[in-house]
């Protein structure tokens, strides 16, 4: 038995067998193929180099535009790799004579070629390490055909995914029968991968480091979501011990479900707004059903992230249309995409940013890419006269991108009046303040638009320096910082100047204790993930405003994080324990 601990992202308990997925060249599994079979082997092996050829020179055309001719000379010189017949042809020549798959020959060589240059003394060798396993890559997905995600469809049932990382988009295609868990080696709590796990309430631990080493295909494994522990080859007595935690979750779990239906309103009578964040249309009756009273956050994104191609103006209508019948009149925000950084389309993975998270993500990439951003602003204006929604610009930091973005929809609602296609002239617009130099100049902001909502995934990681995804650094990544819960007090205080409301759509607000300070700093609407929704209802049930709003004073007397995340805890264990009561008896 082996115990491996990581940051719990993703409540719950799951008990399995181990599926390793890993991008490592050197773990590509080898088949033995039939002499009568050699020819196809090879002509496979063609067709994927020919494909592989193709997408790159289109890849180099399109970099060239985006980067210039020097920095897109890279993909000339993958090109020149894959033409060089003394790395292909030992390629064909190892499928002929050791009869083995194609995808294994491809594995061998570019292992042994990258052998090779790391071992030449001149560094400039080292650095085209990663163009090999780069373009290995290419050539394999060109082997496996186009439907990258595939192999999370065909798996055993009680799979276990043990990974070094997941994007959103693999977690988003997991076949929700037989995959349990997941568990990778990097990551960080508000990884967007950690989120869509939350979302579909698949337990989940990341950031384990050294799983990779360990796991093989078929281990019996037990993950655990709440601790984050991951072990491998348990012992009937640890089997037996989690079998009866898994029981108690599920009843404390039950318990929650009473207390859905009640409103959400603190014990001295202030109603707070619960809201849920989603990722798929389909979540938005979920999250009414866990209590909330409509969706504060709808991240569209996931429109490009689970699909094969583009989303089209229609794609994105219905989708819309989907949610809007689902929550029934009800609040719901929705937001425009947030691709880039770690959610990123085919298209974008063709041109890796250094800095992505510093990059071209968001609505810079919306302004940058506008027939694709006025397809979605069209299908969001034709979807506004089917029932009330608002529409929210992410990763705001100028007041000119903003300006351009209610211009786009000022200009497509001239377009749609000219065609004499309905939509609600009226629609509310509003912004995630996520980034520190919105949040500063919040007063400037709130002028112009209808609401705020604060997003402390992104404003932690932008106002401490701390990638979000990084598990080296997620030690440092506390929302409890003094720097950030000053700038949250300050975006609440030009909210009410302003008379615009304010909610925090952030991870951090689905936890109690914060949830405690929030509301002590004036927020009265909170946007968490669906099955955080009743915890916090239990909470909101059970303090007084005041009581909140001495807790804030209090927090920000003082000048750690440590010292803030300590003082919370207390004074929420203190003030309701029995919100604490699951977790106590768990963790
Ligand atoms: C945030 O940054 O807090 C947020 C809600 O947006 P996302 O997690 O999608 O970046
Ligand atoms: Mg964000």
């Amino acid at each position: 038995m082996l115990v491996f601990k990581g940051l719990p992202v993703s409540p719950g308990i799951a008990i399995g067998n181990v599926m390793v997925v890993d991008d490592d060249l050197r773990r590509v599994p080898r088949r033995t193929i039939r002499t009568s079979k050699v020819k196809d082997e090879i002509a496979r092996l063609d067709t994927a180099i020919a494909a592989s050829i193709a997408e790159l020179n289109l890849v180099h055309e399109e970099a060239k535009r985006e980067m210039g001719g020097e920095t897109a000379k890279i993909f000339l010189f993958h090109v020149g790799m894959l033409a060089d017949k003394s790395l292909i042809n030992p390629i064909r020549k190892a499928i002929e004579t050791t009869l083995v798959n194609a995808e294994y020959a491809v594995s061998q060589a570019f292992v042994d070629l990258a052998a090779k240059f790391m071992a030449n003394p001149d560094s400039v060798f080292a650095t085209k390490v990663n163009d090999i396993e780069d373009l290995a890559h290419r050539l394999l997905k060109h082997l496996g055909g186009d439907d990258r995600n595939a192999r999370f469809r065909q798996v055993d049932p009680q799979t276990i995914v043990i990974a070094r990382d997941l994007t959103p988009s693999q977690a988003a295609a997991f076949d929700r029968q037989r995959i349990l868990a997941f568990a990778t080696d990097l990551g960080g709590k508000t990884s967007h991968t950690a989120i869509i796990a939350r979302a579909l309430d698949l337990p989940a631990v990341v950031g384990c480091q050294a799983l990779l080493k360990y796991a093989r295909d078929g281990m019996a494994v037990i993950l655990d979501g709440d601790r984050g522990t991951v072990t491998f080859n348990p012992d009937l007595a640890s089997i037996d011990e989690y079998r009866r935690i898994k029981e108690n979750s599920r009843l404390f779990r039950l318990s929650l479900t009473e207390i859905a239906d009640l409103p959400s309103v603190t014990a001295d009578g202030t109603p707070v707004g619960l809201l849920g964040n989603i990722e798929l249309p389909e979540e938005a009756g979920k999250v009414l059903t866990a209590g909330g009273s409509g969706v504060g956050l709808y991240r569209t994104e996931y429109l490009y992230l689970t699909g094969n191609s583009e989303p089209s103006e229609e794609d994105h209508y219905n989708a819309y249309r989907t949610c809007i019948e689902l929550v029934k009149g009800r609040e719901l925000t929705i937001r425009t995409v947030d691709l880039g950084a770690d959610k990123y389309t085919q298209a974008q993975e063709e041109i890796p940013e250094r800095n992505p998270f510093l990059g071209c993500r968001s609505i810079r990439y919306c302004l940058l890419n506008l027939p694709m951003f006025k397809r979605q602003i069209r299908a969001l204006l034709r979807a506004s006269s089917l029932g009330p929604i608002k529409v929210m610009f992410p990763l705001i930091t100028s007041l000119g991108e903003l300006r351009h973005a209610k211009y786009l929809i000022n200009d497509t609602m001239e377009e749609l009046e000219e065609e004499g296609i309905a939509f609600d002239r009226s629609i509310k617009l509003g912004m995630m303040v996520e980034v520190p130099s919105a949040a500063l100049l919040a007063d400037l902001f709130a002028r112009e638009v209808d609401f705020f909502s604060i997003g402390t995934n992104d404003l932690v990681q932008y106002t401490l320096a701390v990638d979000r995804t990084n598990e080296r650094v997620a030690h440092l990544y506390n929302p409890t910082h003094p720097a950030v819960i000053k700038l949250i007090k300050d975006v609440s205080r030009s909210g009410r100047r302003h008379h615009i409301p304010v909610s925090c759509c952030g991870e951090a607000a689905a936890d109690p204790e914060f949830a405690l300070l929030l509301l002590g700093l004036g927020l009265r609407t909170l946007s968490v993930t669906s099955s955080a929704i009743a915890p916090l209802k239990r909470m909101i049930r059970s303090v007084t405003i005041s009581q909140c709003e001495r807790i804030a004073r209090q927090a920000m007397s003082l000048d750690s994080d440590v010292q803030v995340a300590a003082f919370l805890r207390d004074q929420a264990r203190k003030i309701v324990p029995e919100a604490f009561d699951g977790r106590s008896a768990e963790a």
